[in-house]
């Protein structure tokens, strides 16, 4: 038995929900993995007699296509859609069957007006929350449009072809055999990639926003949903709806909800402020703020955007190390997301950059996947919580090297090894390894604000109590701002406080 009662319980019910009958196409092999996948077809199968199986022979052994009668989809699993990849199986399966998928109508259109032939692989690793999410978009653009095609590939199973080419982040995904693109994305971000995005005269020709916020994370939602509910002409922004909480698995701490899962809380918090009347602009960032009569957002398409008042929401992203190689091996065994790239080094070398409480937590991770796990520190001691320095110690397969400042990461085409300067002694030395994770912090997204707009030394932006910034009609909320404490909660908190004081500063300015 491949699957488990719950699965069946669940998947029970999804099989009711298919509109037509639909056809695997197996190509199957006489490994194990080949077995497991047939044995996990067939019991599908049993389910719903809308289901039947046909032998096959397709590029890769094990992988099985989703297909209406007739007609070939050009949906295409190749490994076992087991872990995070089982919802992207069951999406699948019910889009085939004629469920249309759940995506704006406009969205629909520019996917089946992509005229040509575009064959997209995605190498995915079970375990990658990101993955679903490119494995999903592309799945839909395969079955609005005869002319896509798309195969996820289990990067376990197809362990020679990720080394042959090197994958060594998730997802990455390739267009007709060259590399198309890595991490998360949205479809909003691979139809942009595709030249057909938002038209920037359209976006420039829209009428001016009460309130217009800047990133979608917890604080700009939150932000949106309030300025909305005060029946304000509301506008978001957001280059990655959901922000940084995409990047993590496990939330404990967002009161109310016991335990959630980072891209879960992403699909929450955009489904919540599209409740609301509030225009929402996807996959575009901002690079340009000026206060004219009104406030003009200048977007990366050339877009202008106008409002009477602005809300900062942009967060922060991963900070990088800054040494020789970082950028060079980029994706080619330096990475920064632990849960998503972690299996691609199993059986590996790896350093983890940073003692904090993200980095200890990634060493502990990364230490059931891989053989050994180096953890370099540059201060005298971690800084983690103890209990996680306790975790650490007690595994055998790591080393903690404190004092140590990293100088570069080497490689060829891909990363090789470390080097490091002891600061006690000012001697460099040299480990050999596959991968470096960097886990050293974040920096605020503020870079692209001009001066006009005041900012701490760490490029934070100073807010006052009501989220107002130094410059009359700009607020700002979340981890942008120069909140001490940069929680999930804290963010939407501020968010709400930054849109009722510009709801606030639009009463008294109007
Ligand atoms: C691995 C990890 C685990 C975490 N775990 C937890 C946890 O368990 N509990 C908890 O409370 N917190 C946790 N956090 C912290 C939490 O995720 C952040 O505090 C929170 O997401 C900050 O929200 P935000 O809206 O301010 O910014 P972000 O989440 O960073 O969102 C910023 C938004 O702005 C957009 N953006 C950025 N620049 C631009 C631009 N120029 N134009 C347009 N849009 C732009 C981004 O695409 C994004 O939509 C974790 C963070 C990480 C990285």
């Amino acid at each position: 038995m491949v699957l488990d009662a719950e699965i069946k319980a669940q998947l029970t019910q999804y099989l009711q929900l298919l509109e037509n009958d639909v056809l695997f196409k197996v190509s199957a092999g006489e490994d194990d993995t080949s077995k497991k996948m047939v044995e996990f077809l067939n019991e599908i199968k049993e389910m719903s007699s809308k289901l039947s199986i046909e032998h096959t022979e397709l590029p890769r052994k094990p992988s099985f296509s989703i297909n209406r009668p007739g007609e070939d989809t050009g949906i295409v699993f190749a490994g076992i859609p087991l872990g995070h990849e089982f919802t992207s199986f069951v999406l699948a399966l019910l889009q085939v069957s004629g469920r249309p998928p759940k995506i704006d109508e406009k969205l629909a259109e520019q996917i089946k007006g992509l005229s040509g032939q575009y064959h997209f692989e995605t190498y995915v690793s079970l375990s990658c929350h990101n993955c679903p999410d490119v494995v999903q978009a592309l799945n839909i653009m395969s079955v609005l449009n005869p002319g896509i095609s798309h195969t996820m590939i289990d990067g376990a199973v197809f362990k020679e072809e990720v080394e042959q080419k090197d994958v060594l982040a998730v997802p990455a995904v390739y267009l007709n055999g060259e590399s198309f693109s890595n991490g998360r994305q949205t479809l909003e971000d691979i139809l942009a990639k595709l030249g057909s995005g938002p038209d920037a005269s359209e976006l420039s020709n829209k009428k001016p926003y009460d309130v217009l916020v800047v990133g979608g994370g917890p604080a700009g939602a939150s932000a949106a949903i309030y300025a909305a509910r005060k029946g304000i002409r509301t506008g978001i922004v957001a280059e990655r709806f959901g922000g940084q909480v995409n990047d993590t698995l496990s939330i404990e701490n967002f009161i109310s909800v016991k335990r959630t899962e980072g891209p879960k809380l992403a699909v929450n918090l955009e489904e919540h402020v599209k409740d609301y009347n509030v225009d929402v602009i996807k996959s575009l960032s901002a690079k340009r703020l000026e206060k004219k009569d009104l406030i003009e957002l200048e977007l990366e398409n050339g877009a202008v955007l106008k409002s009477k008042t602005v809300i900062l929401a942009t967060g922060a992203r991963w900070r990088n190390v800054g040494v020789p190689g970082e950028e060079e091996f980029k994706n080619k065994g330096v990475a920064y997301c632990p849960h998503c790239d972690g299996p691609l080094f199993e059986g590996k070398h790896v350093a983890v950059i940073g003692g904090g409480n993200s980095g200890v937590e990634a060493a502990i991770d990364l230490a059931g996947i891989c053989k050994h796990v180096t953890v370099l520190e540059f201060l005298e001691d971690l800084k983690a919580d103890s209990v996680l320095q306790e975790r650490l110690y007690s595994l055998p397969n790591v080393t903690v090297i404190k004092n140590a400042q990293t100088s570069k990461i080497t490689g060829t085409d891909k990363v090789n090894g470390i080097s490091y300067i002891d600061r006690a002694t000012g001697e460099e030395h040299h480990i050999e390894l596959q991968g470096v994770f960097v886990q050293i912090g974040l920096v605020p997204n503020t870079d692209w604000l001009d001066d006009k707009i005041e900012r701490n030394r760490f490029g934070e932006i100073i807010v006052d109590e009501r989220g107002a910034t130094s410059l009359p009609g700009v607020f700002a909320a979340g981890d942008c701002t120069n909140s001490p404490y940069k929680q999930i909660i804290i963010s939407m908190g501020s968010g709400a406080t930054a849109a009722l004081g510009a709801f606030d500063y639009l009463i008294r300015n109007q």
